[in-house]
């Protein structure tokens, strides 16, 4: 394991310079020196008030591949919740009793968090992959960017 700073974390305080025993936090960049950081003892990570500074693996695994019939499945659910949603927004927008309105937006929240859920069972978890890409075109969501 080897030393990371979250750079927007840092308060620069420097603690982290004083205690590290091979001057690997002391860089020009900002970013922890991984040559010089051995094995990851963690002092650095001890002394930071911040929390900015994280030990992380050399090596990470493969990631496990999606299960394609699951992700169909998913991807439907999705798109159901995702109208219910709407539905839901359209209801919240036309009534004006107060209660009903809470009703619709709870409504559409819910719908939302669910459909977010799904979203994640199926794959689309990171925003710029191959699936989300996929996912856009499918929910024509194209045209609001990478
Ligand atoms: S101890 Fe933490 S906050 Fe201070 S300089 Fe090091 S990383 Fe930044
Ligand atoms: S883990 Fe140890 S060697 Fe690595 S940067 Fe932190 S204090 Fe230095």
């Amino acid at each position: 394991m080897y030393a990371s700073r979250n750079i927007s974390l840092c308060t620069k305080d420097c603690l982290c310079l004083f205690v590290c025993p091979t001057g690997a936090t002391d860089t020009e960049n900002g970013q922890i020196d991984r040559e010089k950081c051995i094995d990851g003892c963690r002092k650095c990570v001890d002394a930071c008030p911040s929390h900015a500074i994280s030990l992380v693996f050399e090596e990470y695994p493969e990631p496990i591949p999606g299960d394609a019939d699951l992700s169909g499945m998913m991807l439907g659910l999705l798109q159901k919740k995702s109208s219910l949603e709407a539905a839901a927004s359209a209801l919240a927008g036309e009534k004006t009793d107060p209660g009903a309105v809470k009703l619709a937006e709870a409504l559409r929240r819910s719908f939302r968090i669910v459909g977010e859920d799904c979203a994640r069972e199926a794959g689309f978890l990171l925003p710029q992959c191959d699936p989300v890409r996929k996912l856009k075109e499918v929910l024509d969501l194209t045209d609001i960017g990478e």
